[in-house]
């Protein structure tokens, strides 16, 4: 068998290339520069571009596939691009690309992500699963399980962040504790991040990328692009290949921990404050769910809708100047407190239908 790319072979591991080959100039001038760099180990291109909203720039198809080995061929880097069907799998693998990508949008569906892991059968590929774009990562993981079961030992997975409802400074939320959890549910799989599609902009992905790093990512996969500005889609978020290098260079992929007893020592002691205070807190929360209990019985005794008016906008305002006061931010007590909220509504509810 060709022996094929090993995603475990480098930690970091560093994918760069443009959101969509554009033009052969642009491809190949893109990866010129990246190589140039020493800092990137796999290009990226994307060829067929499954877009929002028909009519939008689709994607160059098979002449950008010939581009993209033209670009392995002169830098001597190996290839990955996104793949959604069939065809797509067999023209990548024709034109020698090296690593395949399923996208989030495709590994929502089933179907799609099990005609991949046919077609791609018998032949080792290695393969990176986006996150879907819902916060399911039952799903994520199925398409893995899929891939796996058609006998491919070289998949890894990709965080590009999820689709939200509400504000956010982010185009795609990160919901790192989904993360977290995929990863403990597949220890053995390379993790990269993606933070140009957590980002939408090129605000954050300094600090997005550190975060992956802290959170032991074993790499990242970014857009750049010669002409960010110019760029036929995902203009926002790309960045030249030199602040492509400086983003990497700036990344701190600190040590997974050290055995030095001075640390060893602080940090028990710190766990043990931690685990204590955790006690407390769960021991309040059951008394909270206590009295919420109570609060059930005597609106059930008077016959009273569990939702009053007002209450909860004022708990919400007291809480937020609280935060303010207490160093901790509106976000992080509002979730809290939504969770809080939830439980006691539920308590309510089977005391008061019981
Ligand atoms: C991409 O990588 O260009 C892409 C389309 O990403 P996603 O599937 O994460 O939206
Ligand atoms: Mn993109």
């Amino acid at each position: 068998m060709k022996t094929t790319f090993d995603l475990k072979a480098k930690r970091p591991l560093i994918i760069s290339g443009p959101c969509s080959a554009e033009t052969e100039e642009q491809t190949l001038e893109t990866c010129r520069q990246l190589a140039a760099t020493g800092l990137v180990d796999v290009l990226r291109a994307g060829i067929w571009k499954p877009r929002t909203k028909p009519g939008s720039f689709e994607g160059v198809g098979l002449k950008g596939l010939a581009w993209l080995a033209a670009a392995k061929a002169e830098t001597g880097l190996p290839t990955a691009v996104e793949v959604a069907t069939t065809k797509h799998v067999e023209a990548a693998l024709e034109f020698g690309v090296d690593i395949l990508w399923i996208g989030a949008r495709t590994t929502v569906s089933p179907f799609s992500v099990q005609e991949i892991a046919d077609a791609l059968k018998g032949t080792n590929t290695p393969v990176l699963v986006k996150n879907p774009m819902n916060p399911d990562i039952d799903l994520w993981a199925g398409a893995v399980v899929r891939l796996q079961n058609a006998g491919l030992d070289n998949v890894g997975l990709i965080h590009r962040g999820f689709s939200y409802f509400g504000h956010s400074q982010y185009r795609n939320s990160p919901m790192w504790h989904l993360v977290i959890e995929m990863r403990s549910r597949f220890p053995e799989l390379t993790m990269i991040c993606d933070p140009s599609h957590i980002c939408g902009n090129r605000t954050y992905l300094q600090e997005v990328s550190q975060t992956a790093a802290d959170l032991r990512f074993d790499g990242l996969i970014v857009e750049s692009h010669i002409c960010p500005d110019k760029a036929w889609s995902d203009a926002s978020q790309q960045l030249v290949p030199d602040d492509l290098a400086k983003l990497v260079r700036g990344v701190n992929w600190r040590q997974d921990t050290t055995n030095d007893p001075e640390f060893v020592n602080a940090l028990n002691n710190l766990r043990q404050q931690i685990d204590q205070i955790d006690s407390e807190l769960f021991d309040l929360l059951s008394r909270r769910m206590r009295v919420a209990e109570k609060i059930g019985e005597i609106k059930r005794d008077n016959n009273v809708a569990i939702l009053q008016g007002g209450r909860w906008n004022s708990i919400v305002d007291k809480v937020v100047t609280q935060a303010r006061e207490l160093n901790l931010s509106e976000e992080f007590l509002k979730t809290v407190l939504e969770a809080i909220h939830i439980e006691s509504i539920s308590r309510q509810n089977s005391i008061m239908n019981r």
